[in-house]
């Protein structure tokens, strides 16, 4: 074995139970019938009634304030029945739209399974969010119910909302034990405004789960585009499918673990493999309401005797930060397996784990449109470092070009790089982009579905990711789409021109960097500049959210583009790299 494998048996697997992968991908089938009634919330949850684990804790919340509360698979029947009882009430239709701004809130697992359980479909939101990105994501989606905190609300949405026309209700998560006959009665809220805990103490806690099928659209997650507005990628229910067996395969997640998934709840992670899987598969999840804190971390860790952790590369890097002597504060001698998904996750990110945790980081791979992950570092597989590792059963990806004819064929050759492709027809691909469907059928050609992703194969069949074949940002796991933050910032008065581009970092892996042409009766003097600068920062973070908006502005008096009049931030980007320029022939305008 060379020496760039960690080989299973060097660290002592504490599973003795682990899958075989090629027996797993010999055998598996994944015998989905499209027409068949299946809805996801039963899958989580209902299935589980009168069943050993109907009581089990299904749910451990853990606040900011260092309250604990528990969840019973049965609490979570009953709860999300209320929900579905509660859109029931307002008088929703199945296939309503649900969007939720929140942390990680009891409400906030309630409410996506009620919509579910009740036949409509759950749009999580990131609520670092400022309120352009809330705006356009809930207009495409054309929502009917927001949920998020009164403050939220106040900061973020109060001032426009009343102008969508399909948004009816907004309901608050504050005040979780409130009863009918608390404070702050319905009076005080704004017209269509609620208390969401007072409506679920009111309502039936047996709700039937809708007898929808397999293909019916059950979530609607958007995700970044480069040249146009945000993309709603729709999931349907068949998803559940490829959700409960990649968490088996790629989590070796098995119903005696305490599971702990780290992921923000408005990221397609948060649902799939933050709610849906775990509860298919009857654990026991770990849901923390703060955010990433490294003492705080490793004691949840310990405490909460975490046996498989779900986390992501820049909390990783954060943790090989605070150096190895925190460490060895905390027992986590009851972790089994570890994983990490959302960004390329660094060879020595795996060995510092291995090293310093006591076990490697199993990276693994897929995106919003997949729905589910695609390609992992195996559980009985060795792992390379470096590698997001191999496709998971019932998986076909490849490396593919265009041939002269123009049509995409999978590469042979070992380690030549192409866009990584997978072969169209798992549960959980996604089946369109909200009202976009041109652009959703360009994702797929002669039966490969084209991820975007730039990646190589080796030949024992692992893949190595290179980079995105577009410029999309990812920073911090975040996905962020330079039109998005371009259009923020050219709503200023002094910008003529943006061009947004993607530069690495060492923790986030990429951070958002706005090159900024200025508008000619703009004064250009040292000092005005960097008032600007700095005006200019504080207003795309008003606009867009701390998460989205750039961390770095330059000024330029031209911005390369191309004869039609694009920016060209492949250019930019070359530049600020010091890489090779490539194809210059459509260049026009170039910068100063
Ligand atoms: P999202 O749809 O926001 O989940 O982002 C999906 C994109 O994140 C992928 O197309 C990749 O560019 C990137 N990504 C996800 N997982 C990995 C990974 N393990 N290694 C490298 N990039 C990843």
């Amino acid at each position: 074995m060379s020496e760039n494998i960690i080989n299973k048996m060097s660290y002592g697997s504490r599973d003795v139970n682990l899958l075989d992968y090629q027996q797993s991908c010999d055998d598996f089938n994944w015998q989905t019938d499209p027409q068949q009634i299946l809805n996801i919330a039963y899958q989580a949850v209902d299935r589980h009634l009168n069943t050993a684990i109907e009581n089990k804790v299904a749910l451990r919340w853990l606040s900011k304030n260092e309250q604990i509360i528990d969840f019973s698979y049965r609490d979570l029947a009953e709860q999300s029945s209320r929900f579905a009882s509660v859109l029931e009430q307002f008088s929703f239709e199945q296939g309503v739209r649900v969007f939720s701004l929140v942390g990680r809130h009891p409400l906030l697992y309630i409410s996506t399974l009620g919509t579910l359980k009740f036949g409509g479909v759950f749009t999580p939101l990131f609520s670092a969010f400022g309120p352009e990105p809330i705006r356009s994501r809930m207009e495409i989606g054309e929502a009917n119910i927001l949920i998020t905190t009164k403050s939220l609300y106040r900061k973020k949405i109060a001032a426009w909302w009343h102008e969508l026309p399909h948004l009816k209700v907004i309901l608050f998560i504050d005040n979780l034990e409130k009863s009918s006959n608390a404070d702050s009665p319905y009076s005080e809220l704004d017209k269509g405004c609620y208390w969401l805990a007072e409506l679920l103490t009111n309502a039936n806690s047996r709700y039937p789960c809708a007898k929808t099928h397999g293909n019916d659209m059950a979530l609607l997650h958007f995700t970044s585009g480069t040249t146009g507005k945000p993309k709603g990628v729709i999931h349907v229910h068949q998803a559940v499918v490829a959700h409960e067996s990649s968490a088996r395969y790629a989590l070796n997640l098995k119903q005696e673990d305490i599971y702990w998934c780290t992921a923000d709840p408005g990221w397609v992670t948060g649902t799939s493999y933050g709610i849906i899987a775990p509860l298919c598969l009857g654990v026991t999840m770990i849901v923390d309401e703060a955010e990433f804190d490294i003492e705080r971390w490793y004691n949840i860790l310990q405490q909460q005797k975490i046996t498989v952790w779900y986390t992501a590369p820049t909390a990783i890097r954060m943790l090989m930060k605070a150096g190895d002597d925190i460490r060895q504060n905390f027992d986590l001698s009851a972790l089994t397996f570890i994983a990490s998904v959302g960004e390329p996750l660094n060879p020595e990110a795996v060995r510092w784990s291995e090293k310093v945790l006591g076990l490697p980081f199993h990276d693994n791979w897929w995106q919003t449109e997949t729905g589910a992950i695609m390609i992992a570092n195996f559980a009985s597989q060795p792992i390379k470092p470096g590698s997001m590792g191999l496709p998971l059963p019932g998986i076909t990806a490849a490396i593919v070009k265009r041939n002269e004819q123009g049509h995409v064929e999978a590469i042979e050759t070992n380690m030549e790089i192409g866009e990584l492709a997978l072969k169209q027809g798992w549960p959980s691909m996604f089946r369109g982009y909200l009202h976009r469907e041109e652009k959703y059928q360009k994702c797929f050609q002669d039966g490969w579905y084209l991820t975007g992703d730039l990646a190589k194969c080796d030949s024992q069949g692992y893949y190595w990711f290179v980079g995105r074949a577009d410029d999309l940002i990812k920073s911090s796991g975040h996905l962020i789409g330079p039109f998005e933050v371009e259009s923020a910032l050219m709503e200023h008065e002094a910008v003529a021109e943006v061009g947004v581009i993607g530069i690495p970092d060492k923790i986030a892996g990429e951070v958002v960097k706005a090159y900024v042409a200025l508008n000619p009766n703009i004064e250009c003097s040292d000092d005005n500049l960097a008032v600007l600068k700095k005006e200019l920062k504080g207003f795309a973070r008003k606009k867009l959210g701390a998460a989205v908006a750039p961390k770095e502005i330059i000024f330029r008096q031209n911005l390369p583009k191309t004869r039609s009049g694009k920016i060209m931030r492949r250019l930019l980007k070359a530049r600020e790299l010091n890489l090779s320029e490539g194809d210059i022939s459509t260049l026009e305008s170039d910068e100063k």
